[in-house]
């Protein structure tokens, strides 16, 4: 396909993240000695993959079963579209395996590597583009980047200029990083080259929420809850996994698979409120049967004596004294309507989100660089040839669950075929 070039052919990748050393080892598989390749990765950190290393909690949740539009959220929904369709969780899987990496499927659909550690699936890409020649530039900053009769440069944060280049590539990721040293300047980057950015917030993140006095009082205990919202198109979106309540309101993995969503109305200027099912796995009639026995046969007991095997005990306690039935109180104290009552609410638990908690930076950045400016099958600029970006810098983010570095993957093999695509044109 790259047949008949002599002169090599030279890619700059400003981020040595997901996305960027994914690239880097797509592009540099390709290189012939009679079409040569040379690929240059500029990192402000001091090694690669840095963030990867703490995905998952280290484990490395690096992609979904269901990869699909409804997990995504951005300026432009549609967007990663024809991206997500060319690589979707079989391509993913298949790409890994390929580099030596088995994976492990969880119930859920969250993929690990077979090794549940992060750490293998970050030795296997870094060995893989070292020893495809990949140069590696760490602890190197790029702070400006222009383009001048056809080629591109960039300048580091000592003044030294490097290039020409043929492409460039931003992958500079999010706005926050693991450490506040690696906050990512990538943003300035993208505004230099003329492209607009939209508002930015974390996500994946705990939430601040009105009914802050419940969570305070059950603060430091977690169960399986059942969460559903309406999102900003009118959709109802359900999704389940750990509820855990702090002193400033709630978190967990449910909370984290809607927080996305809920965070981009809170932008929108709305409170919007998430429904919470603190008994998922019964019904209401169920556990109406349960109490309706339990009232017969525990009159005596104290009410938090009786009804523990409902709940976690701080959360049975703040959800009785919710309902004005007193934990300490014998059983029989109350009408058995009251705890009817009380299980109900529990079913359809109302929180209103204020916002991200102040202190954490999430796990993903809400925003970033328009989409709009992009073409969504390439990922070139529409401004500049030869421009690309991946990854988190784009304004595409995926909930929790594997989908933000499955963008990553999905959006380095779009480049990918894009850049071989253009020399295939050139030869
Ligand atoms: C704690 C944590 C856990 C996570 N867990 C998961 C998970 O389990 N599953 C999942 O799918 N996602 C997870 N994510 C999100 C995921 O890690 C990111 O979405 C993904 O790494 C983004 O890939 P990227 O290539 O766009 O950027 P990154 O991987 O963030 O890489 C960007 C790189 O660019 C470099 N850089 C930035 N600006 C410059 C510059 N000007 N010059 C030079 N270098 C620059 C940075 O140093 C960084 O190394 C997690 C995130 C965090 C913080």
């Amino acid at each position: 396909m790259l047949e008949g070039r002599a002169r090599p052919y030279r890619v700059a990748i400003i981020g040595g993240g997901a996305s960027g050393v994914c690239l880097a080892g797509l592009l540099a598989e390709q290189s012939r000695p009679d079409c040569p390749l040379e690929v240059e990765i500029f990192d402000q950190g001091e090694a690669l993959l840095r963030k990867v290393l703490a995905t998952g909690n280290g484990r490395c949740n690096f992609t979904n079963r269901d990869i699909s539009l409804d997990h995504y959220t951005g300026e432009s929904r549609e967007f990663p579209g024809p991206i997500l369709e060319s690589f979707g969780f079989e391509e993913a899987t298949a790409f890994f395996r390929r580099l030596g990496l088995p994976s492990r499927v969880l119930d859920s659909g969250m993929t690990y590597p077979a090794t549940m550690k992060a750490d293998s699936l970050v030795r296997i890409l870094e060995a893989w583009v070292r020893h495809q020649g990949v140069r590696v530039r760490l602890s190197c900053e790029i702070r400006a980047v222009e383009k001048k009769d056809g080629a591109y440069r960039v300048q580091d944060g000592e003044g030294k200029v490097r290039g020409p280049y043929q492409a460039l590539v931003l992958a500079t990721g999010g706005a926050y990083g693991i450490g506040k040293k690696e906050w990512s300047r990538g943003y300035s980057l993208v505004k230099d080259l003329g492209h607009r950015l939209t508002p930015i917030h974390p996500a994946i993140c705990g939430l601040v929420v009105r009914k802050s006095d419940f969570c305070r009082k059950a603060t430091g205990d977690k169960l399986e809850a059942g969460l559903r919202m309406v999102d900003g198109e009118g959709r109802i979106k359900i999704r389940s996994g750990d509820l855990l309540f702090t002193d400033y309101g709630i978190s967990g993995m449910g909370v984290f698979r809607l927080s996305n969503d809920l965070l981009a109305l809170v932008g929108d200027g709305v409170n919007p409120e998430v429904r919470v099912d603190l008994l998922p796995d019964l019904s209401l009639d169920e556990g109406v049967d349960i109490l309706g026995s339990l009232y017969e046969s525990r009159k005596d007991w104290k009410a938090e004596e009786a009804l523990a095997g409902f709940f976690p005990a701080k959360v049975l306690r703040a959800s009785l004294e919710e309902g004005g039935i007193q934990a300490d109180q014998a059983l029989s104290q109350a009408p058995l309507s009251h705890y009817e009552v009380w299980l109900a609410s529990s079913k359809t638990m109302t929180f209103h989100v204020l916002g991200a908690r102040k202190k954490d930076h999430g796990q993903v950045t809400c925003g970033g660089l328009a989409t709009g400016q992009v073409d969504p099958q390439s990922l070139e600029s529409v401004l500049t040839p030869d421009l690309y970006f991946m990854g988190e810098v784009l304004d595409v983010q995926g909930e929790c669950g594997g989908y933000n570095l499955h963008w990553a993957w999905a959006s380095a093999h779009a480049v990918s075929r894009a850049i071989q695509h253009r020399i295939a044109k050139e030869t």
